[in-house]
């Protein structure tokens, strides 16, 4: 066995497809995000501004969020010191979970270490609790929701991307009496388009069936208390499970459910990953916390997000350049070659100081190859000006294909 040309063979598959990824080291700027320094591979360091990254309100530098952070850790310490069960429940823990189970208006939350960990144990354990479950899941599910299905061993089936007619027709191919889970997203982040939440509610009462969401890029973006698109369009009590992050929006660290008491005792009793696993550090529960408050109180924050969101897809179309059809504040731009995809987000680096990722296979279908930007409150006018006159600039050095202007 040639362990060695095992490697080399996987690693040149991907090369080959021009998909091989490439992490950029940066240190982001506390107080002037979205700047942030570049360290290039020759050991150069650079400023480069960020508009890729998921941190869409610019909270990961709040002073407040700060604040609750560097309190608890001195009062606390750096970790937790233990798994949920063994010592590792603090009351940081306790209070961010409160905080969150009144966000979506549930009885209860569990904070997990991620919101992949979150979908990954509480998808994987549901058919432990409900014996028989058959879930369906919406082809565009996010990889965690799949692993969590694929680890649950449990009868599955894929929904066509939001086509509830295809959805209805699973539920009626199905046995009545069967429990039945349809787990899907409010908002799919590739695309920024929004899942038909309430047409699903609607056919989770006709087939008495149980869903889950997962509303991680929503969660502190929509809704007047930042309780995701479920909470805007006034149906997260139609929701049995709401899965959200403390990582993007929220600008910390962590993920969560929150539902009833009874799923939540389960899920805690049950799911391995919530168990065998050390607690978030005590600091960072308090930092999320921290950040959930506050953005229960600071709409202004959303408003100026969708607002820079909205200029800045109007601006990228004005030029003819593909923006992908999004009604959420995510503007994707299809490049459709990942060689081209790549060679633009690195021009735009090298030449512009724009950081923005190229998106391949896996996370996008072949050929739907992207460049993504989240604009934020902290991008400013300059800034966006920045950008606009790059990709300009670049998407006709780069050979790159523009649609007809229409109007
Ligand atoms: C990022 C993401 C997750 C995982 O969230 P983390 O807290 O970063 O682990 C889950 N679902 C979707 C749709 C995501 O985009």
């Amino acid at each position: 066995m040639d362990y060695d040309k095992n490697l080399d063979d996987a690693l040149a598959a991907l090369h080959d497809e021009g998909r091989y990824r490439v992490f950029m080291d940066i240190c982001r700027e506390n107080g002037s995000f979205p700047k942030a320094e570049w360290k290039r591979p020759d050991g150069e360091t650079r400023e480069i501004t960020v508009w890729c990254g998921n941190d869409y309100l610019g909270m990961g530098q709040n002073p407040v969020v700060i604040e609750a952070i560097e309190k608890a850790l001195h009062v606390a310490g750096a970790g937790s010191g233990g798994t949920r069960n063994i010592s590792g429940t603090t009351i940081f823990h306790k209070e961010l979970e409160a905080e969150l189970a009144d966000l979506h208006q549930k009885e209860a939350a569990l904070v997990f270490t991620s919101a992949y960990i979150a979908n990954e144990s509480t998808l994987s354990v549901l058919p432990k609790l409900f014996p028989g479950l058959v879930i369906l899941s919406d082809e565009l599910n996010h990889a965690s929701m799949i692993e969590g299905v694929r680890h649950g061993r449990c009868e599955k089936h894929i929904w066509r991307h939001n086509d509830v007619a295809h959805l209805r027709e699973l539920l009626e191919s199905l046995d009545p009496d069967v429990p039945k889970l349809i787990a899907f997203e409010s908002i799919y982040s590739m695309d920024g388009d929004f899942g038909p939440i309430e047409e699903v509610c609607d056919l989770a009462d006709e087939f008495n069936a149980l869903t889950y969401i997962d509303e991680v890029h929503a969660v502190g973006m929509y809704g007047p208390r930042g309780g995701g698109v479920a909470e805007r369009d006034g149906l997260m009590d139609r929701i049995d499970i709401i899965n959200g992050t403390l990582a993007k929006a929220y600008g910390v660290m962590g993920g969560y459910i929150a539902t009833t008491a009874k799923m939540a005792d389960a899920v805690r009793s049950y799911a391995p990953g919530f168990i065998f696993t050390t607690s978030l550090p005590p600091a960072i529960a308090a930092g999320a916390a921290a950040s959930v408050r506050y953005l229960k109180e600071h709409q202004e924050l959303r408003d100026q997000q969708q607002e820079a969101a909205k200029v800045l897809k109007m601006r990228l179309k004005a030029l003819g350049l593909p923006v992908m059809e999004s009604e959420s504040h995510i503007v994707p731009v299809l490049v459709a070659d990942p060689v081209k995809c790549k060679r633009l987000s690195d021009r735009l680096l090298e030449e512009s100081g724009i950081y923005v990722q190229p998106i391949n296979y896996p996370t996008v279908p072949r050929g739907t190859e992207r460049l993504r930007f989240t604009p934020s409150p902290v991008h400013d006018a300059e800034t966006m000006d920045h950008l606009v006159k790059s990709m300009d600039a670049l998407w006709h050095n780069c050979e790159l294909a523009r649609l007809p202007m229409v109007g």
